[in-house]
């Protein structure tokens, strides 16, 4: 491990040295539950290799990224049955990106919420529900044979 991925916590997602509910994975990157969700399925992105931010990403895998986005958000709002989501891609300090490791939000909405397409304040999830939920829209990836 190189001395930025050792400490990154993002980093050490990917490597599995935290532990955390993985939704999906390929050879360049990991989709797992946010702990610290702003709402039932807050999921997110990111490549495995470690970049500050989408600067300093090749452009080619940019666009690897972003075309998991539909896939994953379909079967995210699918499980649970929300009416719609956010991505949110925060660059930099002033942006609130508050990990230096690039990263897509992929944040469920419902018609129902008082306080449509902001961010409230988050409160840290329970490691098992989010593992439960992670291994739900796992396979219905699955069975969308992403
Ligand atoms: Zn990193």
């Amino acid at each position: 491990m190189d001395a930025i991925a050792n400490r990154c916590i993002f980093c050490k997602i990917v490597q599995k040295i935290i532990p955390n509910a993985i939704v999906y994975e390929n050879n360049k990157f990991l989709v797992f539950m946010d702990k610290y969700p702003i709402n039932y399925g807050h999921s997110l992105l990111v490549p495995k290799q470690h970049y500050n931010t989408i600067l300093d990403m090749p452009t080619e895998l940019v666009g690897e990224m972003y075309a998991l986005v539909p896939k994953l958000a379909k079967a995210i709002i699918t499980v649970i049955d929300s009416d719609g989501f956010n991505i949110n891609q925060n660059n930099g300090k002033s942006a609130n990106q508050i990990v230096p490791h690039v990263h897509v939000h992929i944040v469920p909405r419902y018609s129902k919420e008082k306080i449509k397409g902001q961010w409230p304040s988050r409160q840290i999830a329970k490691i098992e529900e989010l593992r439960q939920l992670a291994s739900k829209i796992s396979e219905n990836l699955i069975s969308e044979n992403v």
